[in-house]
């Protein structure tokens, strides 16, 4: 069993907020740390019961796969991708929506249908900050203009989970939008709280390449000579696909980035420890993943917003054809997972390097989180002997000389 200070200092916390949410504010706090990542500290000595509970739910010791299906097996299957009930590209089907959302807007749209068809009374989701727009918060949505204003992707740190179990008290039926890490530590909450199978109806996601530090979106303000107190708006794309990284400030000043020029320099994604040991960027544990669909990767330019779409469980597959029916999201075409691994060639490899890097973590005498059903060993088969050797032993240096590890977790001073 881990204690807070170590699941941080050893790299594997991606601050969901899950420990606070189920401790509670008065013994866990999350904090911005210098760094720029939101962190739990812990207020007092956690009772062993407390930390038990948090070591059976934390993303960063327990990382599960699919939902075990209660009717008939997911006919797709892959090694990388995992099982699947379609595989499709697609897009909100009101114009608006999906210029409006980060890719084409399948998660909003989805969202605000799960609201108006009555499957669930409120969406649980993150959005901008009213008073920090450069920063995230958790949001309920309770209508559909509610889930359009959390709409687009936030790239920075953002704690869904931060008081879940408040969340669970309403015994209200409700959806999750979140990263595949909130996804599954609320999947690993199930093994132990029944409300969240009772509550929580649909789970769905986005797939992802990796949360990066908020210092990410402070070299942006810095770039354009902009202080955090100036900002009215920080929106890191969506307005388009993928649409401009825009700021604008409380007296009237606008900036913006392409995509390309905020993403350019892989050296300074600034991506957090967690993400890239991530052995399920892909949503394998939701009720259904949305990615973008840019061959190679990256946009080339602007489109009008097309999203990867992969049904994963029953309940994802009711919702995606009702959805389709009731004309909230228009399919394009049926696609392969080999199609996702032209769209997401990063996520191929990450799959196949996740095994290795764990095995150095290890070696390096560091705590690796527990892994289920995610085939990790049989994606690592798809690397040469050498590729695996080269991701373990990377990865058994940098956790040597701490650089997959993080400081402890302290508030900003400033
Ligand atoms: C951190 C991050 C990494 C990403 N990496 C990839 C990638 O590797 N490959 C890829 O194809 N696409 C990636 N995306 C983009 C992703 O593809 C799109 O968000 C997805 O296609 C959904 O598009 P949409 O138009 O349906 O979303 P929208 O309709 O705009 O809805 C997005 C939803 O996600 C929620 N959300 C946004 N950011 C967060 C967050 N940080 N934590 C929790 N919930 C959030 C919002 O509240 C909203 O409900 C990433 C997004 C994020 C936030
Ligand atoms: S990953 Fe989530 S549950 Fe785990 S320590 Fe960090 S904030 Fe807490
Ligand atoms: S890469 Fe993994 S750990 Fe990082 S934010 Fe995405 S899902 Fe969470």
């Amino acid at each position: 069993m881990l204690t807070l200070e170590e699941i941080v200092e050893n790299g594997l916390c991606i601050g969901c907020g899950l420990c606070r949410g189920i401790a509670g504010g008065d013994q866990i706090e999350l904090v911005m740390t210098p760094e720029g990542r939101e962190r739990p500290v812990a207020k007092q000595a956690l009772q062993e019961a407390v930390l038990e509970r948090i070591n059976a739910v934390c993303p960063g010791t327990r990382i599960p796969g699919a939902v075990a299906p209660t009717g008939s097996q997911p006919p797709l299957f892959d090694t990388i991708w995992g099982s699947a009930y379609h595989l499709a590209i697609g897009y909100a089907a009101d114009p608006l929506i999906r210029h409006r959302c980060s890719t084409g807007g399948i998660l909003t749209a989805l969202g605000q249908f799960l609201l108006q068809s009555k499957r669930v009374n409120f969406v649980l989701h993150v959005t901008a900050s009213k008073t920090q727009p450069m920063r995230s918060e958790r949001c309920l949505s309770f209508d559909s203009a509610s889930v359009l204003e959390g709409a687009g992707s936030r790239y920075g740190p953002a704690a869904t989970l931060v008081d879940f179990s408040d969340i669970l008290d309403r015994q209200e039926p409700f959806a999750l939008i979140a990263k595949p890490c909130d996804i599954g530590a609320v999947r690993n909450l199930a093994q132990i709280d029944p409300r969240v199978e009772r509550y929580m109806r649909y789970a769905l996601t986005l797939v992802c390449g990796g949360a990066s530090d908020l210092s990410k979106s402070e070299d942006v303000l810095e770039r354009f000579g902009v202080r955090e107190e100036e900002l009215s708006l920080f929106r890191y794309r969506g307005n388009g696909n993928p649409g401009p990284t825009r700021v604008e400030t409380k007296d009237g000043r606008a900036f913006e980035l392409t995509y390309q020029q905020m993403w350019e320099d892989e050296a300074k994604w600034m991506i957090q420890p967690r993400c890239k040991i991530c052995p399920d960027a892909i949503g394998e544990s939701a009720d259904l993943a949305a990615s973008d669909v840019w061959p190679g990767g990256g946009p080339t330019g602007e489109d009008a917003g097309f999203n990867g779409i992969i049904v994963r469980t029953e309940r994802g597959r009711e919702l995606f054809e009702a959805a389709c029916a009731a004309g909230a999201i228009t399919i394009d075409r049926q696609v392969n997972f080999s199609d996702f691994d032209i769209f997401q060639p990063h996520q191929v490899r990450k799959k196949r390097a996740v095994w290795g890097r764990l095995k150095g973590m290890e070696a390096a005498g560091k705590p690796i989180p527990a892994v289920h059903d995610l085939r990790l060993s049989e994606c690592a088969r798809q690397n040469t002997v050498q590729q695996n050797l080269a991701q373990a032993r990377g990865a058994r240096d940098r956790a040597k000389s701490g650089r997959l590890g993080e400081p402890r977790a302290a508030a900003r001073t400033s």
